[in-house]
């Protein structure tokens, strides 16, 4: 009889874990406490408008692509338009300077030139670096789990042109790779386009998959995508039950063997996954019992990055508008300890699916506190408040950029960090789990916990800054762990 597995969490990390679990022989079923597939990766309608909670862009939307094999093993990627940006993002300052990070490298590198010809050799570091990277691969398919004493040579040996580039920006942060530059301007915009807390090998990949017409967008966004998995799921066999929160990992013996369900059910199974938010099941559903040092140290430690939303349903075309817009602010939105000086803005008329006719959804994006909006969380009212006062100052800000706006405004939805940690119970609302300094270097925790038996844990957390193909890559990875294990060979 196929073994049972039992997953909690239909995100990325859970959908994928089951679609490879069902692929490989085994029964699978998946509780999720919502009723929708996705987790992170979410969309919602309001008035006809379609709010999308989460892709700006998705790694491996190439059909050829590494990440895009990947993700045909799991959903159906190649039935999506995607839609790709010339200009990735338009940074635009209060003296009217403006930068466009280009997606192809070689028009980027000639306009961050002729903005700054002192920075020229500081500038083709960056493009060369990002150029090595786009024609390179990275070994992702086999778990390091599973590695063997040889795989680390043959591992170096495939990665070899892109070491050299790797070394030098994987230790370094956004933020400190950027001090050489001399312009204060260009030094900004460069800051802008991820978080610079990150290392800028993040900064050199998101360059090299834009390129490389890796990074584009789903037409429909990220809840069309995450059906996707889903129906994937389905198509193999596995069982997916909504609206059944997992309260506790059932315990004997120092062995997984099921799940005590919110309703107060039992369920049992041979091997538990969890899919989950780390700190939900480390400190919740595992009652702090397996925790370690290194999770300890982690969630007291690291930070996460948070944001919060607001999206505008407008009763206005915004085609031909600029699509992905940074603005400068007269003056900075503070929320919590983030101390916003730029304003994030999508005008997402580029996919017509998520408006009504003749309409279009346009969305600010600004860093927050997880703790700002915490603090007030419990009292309906004043939380309210709090989001109507954001949102008002956003719409004067969006109606100076997007005059088209002015009076057009239909619908308003903020979304805070609190709304994603309620919605799929994520830690702190965290979009990437934490920041790791790249100091650290790589960084992984274990997808089991020492003294647990029949137990794994997988998604974002475990590899971060994950992101969705991350995400997908853990839930792949822990079966291909099982599959060895149950000494089958791993079949997709
Ligand atoms: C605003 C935002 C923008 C982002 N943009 C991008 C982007 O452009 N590109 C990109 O690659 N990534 C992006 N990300 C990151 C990406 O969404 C996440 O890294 C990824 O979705 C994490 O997937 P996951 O499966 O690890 O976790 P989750 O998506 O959090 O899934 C966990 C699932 O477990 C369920 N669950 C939790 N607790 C329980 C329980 N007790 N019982 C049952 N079910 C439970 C949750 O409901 C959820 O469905 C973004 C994230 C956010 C928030």
């Amino acid at each position: 009889m196929a073994k049972k597995i039992l997953i909690i969490g239909a995100g990325m990390a859970g959908l994928s874990a089951g679609i490879h679990a069902c692929r490989n022989g085994y029964d699978v079923e998946i509780y999720e406490q919502h009723d929708l597939p996705g987790g992170l990766c979410t969309a919602w309608k309001r008035k006809g408008y379609t709010i999308d909670g989460c892709i700006h862009w998705l790694v491996g939307t190439r059909p050829g692509s590494q990440f895009n094999r990947l993700w045909r093993e799991v959903c159906a990627i190649e039935d999506l338009e995607i839609i790709d940006h010339d200009i990735f993002m338009s940074i635009e300052n209060r003296g009217g300077k403006v930068l466009h990070i280009y997606s192809d490298l070689d028009r980027l590198e000639e306009h961050l030139i002729n903005h700054s010809p002192a920075d020229e050799l500081a500038i083709k570091s960056i493009t060369g670096a990002a150029r090595v990277v786009a024609k390179g691969s990275f070994p992702l398919e086999k778990p390091t789990e599973l590695y063997k004493f040889w795989d680390v040579p043959l591992m170096l040996f495939s990665m070899m042109p892109m070491l050299k580039v790797m070394g030098r920006l994987s230790r370094v942060s956004i933020k400190e790779y950027l001090e050489q530059i001399e312009d204060p301007f260009l030094k900004e915009a460069l800051s802008l386009v991820m978080p610079s807390g990150y290392s800028m090998i993040s900064l050199i990949s998101t360059l090299a998959s834009l390129h490389s017409k890796d990074a584009g967008f789903p037409k429909g966004g990220s809840l069309v995508f995450a059906r996707l998995l889903e129906n994937r799921f389905f198509e193999l066999g596995g069982k997916l039950n909504y609206q059944c929160g997992v309260e506790e990992i059932l315990i004997e013996d120092n062995r997984a063997v099921g799940l005590l369900l919110k309703d107060g059910s039992k369920v049992y199974g041979d091997i538990i996954i969890s899919a989950a938010d780390l700190h939900s099941t480390i400190y919740g559903m595992l009652n702090s019992r397996y925790r370690t040092a290194k999770i300890d140290e982690s969630f007291a430690h690291l930070p996460v990055y948070s944001s919060v939303q607001v999206s505008l349903g407008v009763n206005s075309e915004l085609s031909g508008e600029a699509e992905n817009v940074v603005v400068e602010l007269d003056s900075p939105i503070t929320l919590g300890h983030e101390h916003n000086r730029y304003l994030y803005l999508t005008n997402f008329s580029f996919d017509p699916t998520l408006a009504p006719a003749g309409k279009a959804v346009l969305r600010a994006t600004l860093f927050s506190s997880y703790e700002h909006w915490a603090a007030s969380a419990d009292n309906k009212e004043r939380y309210r408040e709090k989001k109507e006062k954001l949102a008002e100052l956003v719409i004067s800000e969006v109606e100076k950029r997007f005059p088209a706006v002015k009076d057009q405004v239909e619908v308003v939805d903020v979304a805070t960090p609190i709304t994603y940690s309620r919605y799929t119970g994520v830690w702190k609302g965290s979009y990437m789990a934490w920041i790791v300094p790249p100091e650290v270097g790589r960084f992984k925790i274990p997808k089991e916990l020492p003294g647990l038996n029949n137990f794994y844990q997988v998604g974002q957390w475990v590899e971060p800054p994950a992101g969705l193909p991350g995400s997908m890559l853990t839930g792949r990875h822990v079966i291909q762990i099982i599959c060895s294990r149950d000494r089958k060979t791993f079949q997709i």
